[in-house]
């Protein structure tokens, strides 16, 4: 097992978390208790908060949407330091840490399909992620520059276990290498993956604390191989946080339409009724209140932060009617 990288030390960074919103549509309820809680938990330290658009998929984000999020955040009353960073206005910084990666040969070019991959495997019909053999990296030795910027590339992974040291979780490890295999860092669509976008941001944006839901707690390991690649100094700080669950057991997503907060908006329900329900589902207030967002850094201490993932080991936070009722006070 690969130990714990270092973390980040904030001598010359102050802390800093980041704020990393997709534009694939509306903000829901469980992104704002996600990007509410970072906010908080950075705000009550008096740490700098950036925001960043992860606008790279083409396919997925929607005309506006950086704007619309940007909206939607001032008016939940949820700020930032400095200009907003969108992925997608300059593609440069990516570029050069894929040439580094060629130049330690991290990296092939690799067309296979997700089929052929399974293929490979032994289980062309097979469900769930695809995991990129290393008999499959290419035997020809130019497929291991970065020289056709509208391929896929894949990252080499090593196998081994990977410790990631959460602040709210404790320690977890993942092994890519089972998980994922030869990771894609480069599409196509000559951009970036987000594994590899991420890494480039959080280090450029120098953030010391990503804070954000735990979907993405083994994508953690994967970004660690990748910062350790990019021969990048430490880790950030990791704190991941447990997800909201509508009343059918599936993670809260845009699908729950009505939870979006520009429906909300439009329905004339105020930005302190959204704040006080996402933060009583955090168990920072006893039930639900309207509750201005400048409230809650100094509810969301670490100690509510531990208390919360406790309990949501125990009894994950679900969006039910009353919510919804309450929220549209009927
Ligand atoms: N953009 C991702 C999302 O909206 C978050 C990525 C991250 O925090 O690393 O889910």
């Amino acid at each position: 097992m690969t130990p714990p990288l270092p973390d980040i030390q904030p001598e010359n960074r102050p802390r800093t978390t980041r704020l990393a919103p997709s534009p694939t549509g509306d903000l829901h309820l469980g992104n704002v208790r996600s990007l509410l809680l970072g906010w908080a938990i950075a705000r009550g330290q008096d740490w700098r908060v950036v925001l960043r658009h992860e606008d790279l998929d083409q396919e997925r984000s929607e005309d506006g949407g950086c704007e619309a999020i940007e909206s939607s955040l001032a008016w939940l009353g949820i700020t930032w330091d400095g200009p907003a960073l969108r992925q997608s206005d300059d593609l440069e910084p990516y570029r050069a840490a894929m040439i580094h990666l060629a130049e330690q040969r991290r990296i092939f070019a690799s067309d296979l399909s997700r089929r052929e991959i399974r293929e490979a495997a032994g289980a062309p019909h097979g469900k769930g992620p695809v995991v990129f053999p290393p008999s499959l990296r290419p035997k020809d030795p130019s497929a291991f520059l970065f020289n056709d910027q509208e391929g896929n590339y894949r990252l080499i992974v090593e196998p081994g276990g990977e410790q990631v040291r959460d602040e709210l979780q404790g320690d977890r490890e993942f092994d890519p290498s089972t998980e994922v295999g030869d990771m894609i860092v480069w599409t196509r669509n000559g951009r970036p993956s987000y594994q590899l976008a991420v890494v480039v941001d959080d280090d450029r944006q120098n953030v010391t604390d990503v804070i954000r839901g735990d979907d993405l707690f083994s994508s953690a390991a994967r970004q660690q191989r990748l910062r350790r690649d990019l021969g990048m100094a430490g880790s950030p700080r990791w704190w991941h946080l447990p997800m909201v669950y509508d009343q059918q057991d599936r993670r809260l997503s845009k699908r729950d339409g009505d939870a979006g907060i520009l429906a909300l908006r439009e329905a004339g329900i105020s930005a302190e009724r959204v704040i006080g329900l996402v933060a009583a589902w955090a168990g920072l207030i006893p039930e639900r209140r309207e509750l201005p967002a400048s409230a809650v850094p100094d509810l969301a201490d670490g100690p509510a932060m531990r208390r919360l993932v406790d309990r949501e080991s125990r009894m994950p936070c679900r969006f039910t009617e009353e919510d919804d009722r309450w929220l549209r006070n009927t």
